[in-house]
């Protein structure tokens, strides 16, 4: 199909490295956040939903408009100095001069469209994306740990916004507000060729969405060789995800462990 494509950058952002700061960081976030976000790129890592790529934001606990990201490097060797606060435009405020993530809008905009979420996981985890490339088989929960996922995840096609010739990156407002629109109230989606974006009340419930989002992909490959899927019901999704959320707090505390060589 041939249509006319609409530039990526169209909107001013530049797609280099590094940003030039914009405002100035307001009080310092809780030394406790940042030692969480820290665990939290190392725990997805350990559990296989990072690798070199993909990143993990949690929404700064003094200034609500501004969320808190590591610098643009590999999830596994990020420390709190590595941290850097972002405005809700997606650009920092204290980078001085190290690089950030190209694809921060994807974090910037959907804590602008989404008040209820504190945390947002982006990742290139394997066995979401064939659910994100094959249209017949849309990505639901199987799985009562998989049951935020919902009967029916939203897949991200960038080429609705982006035309035919894009990166596949979310690399400026305009995309991300896309995204955002296209996750609407819901805890996980999926982005055509590219991966997976997971949301939370917390961060521990962000990183425990992003785990498990990848499990239930798993499974639900698993299950489609074996014959028609039996998925959960709207209302099963809905029940597991209220009792499931009580129990979070066990997983963070045993990756946490397992990331950090305790177990
Ligand atoms: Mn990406």
């Amino acid at each position: 199909m041939c249509t006319s494509s609409l530039d990526p950058s169209a909107d001013g952002s530049s797609h280099a490295a590094p940003a030039a700061d914009r405002g100035a960081p307001g009080a310092a976030p809780d030394p406790a956040l940042l030692a969480d976000l820290v665990v939290a790129n190392h725990i997805l890592v350990r559990e296989g939903v990072l690798d070199a790529f993909g990143h993990v934001s949690v929404r700064h606990d003094k200034r609500p408009d501004r969320f808190l990201l590591a610098r643009n490097m590999a999830p596994a060797l990020v420390a709190a100095q590595d941290i850097v606060e972002f405005g809700e435009d997606g650009e920092p405020v204290n980078a001085n001069g190290r690089s950030v993530y190209l694809e921060r809008y994807i974090h910037s905009e959907i804590y602008r469209a989404r008040p209820d979420v504190m945390a947002v996981v982006h990742s290139h985890s394997m066995s979401v994306i064939p659910f994100s490339i094959v249209p017949s088989a849309p990505f639901r929960a199987v799985t009562h740990m998989g049951s935020f996922i919902g009967v029916c995840a939203p897949v991200f096609e960038i080429r609705d916004v982006a035309g035919e010739d894009s990166d596949l990156l979310i690399s400026n407002r305009a995309l991300g507000a896309a995204l955002a629109r296209r996750l609407a109230d819901q805890a996980v989606c999926l982005m055509r060729g590219h991966g997976s974006t997971a949301v939370g009340d917390s961060l521990k419930q962000a990183v425990f969405r992003a785990v498990y989002t990848e499990q239930n992909a798993r499974v639900l490959s698993e299950a489609v060789r074996l014959g028609p899927v039996v998925g959960l019901s709207p209302g099963e999704t809905e029940t597991a995800t209220r009792t499931i959320d009580t129990q979070a707090p066990r997983a963070w505390d045993v990756w946490r462990m397992k990331a950090e060589g305790k177990i």
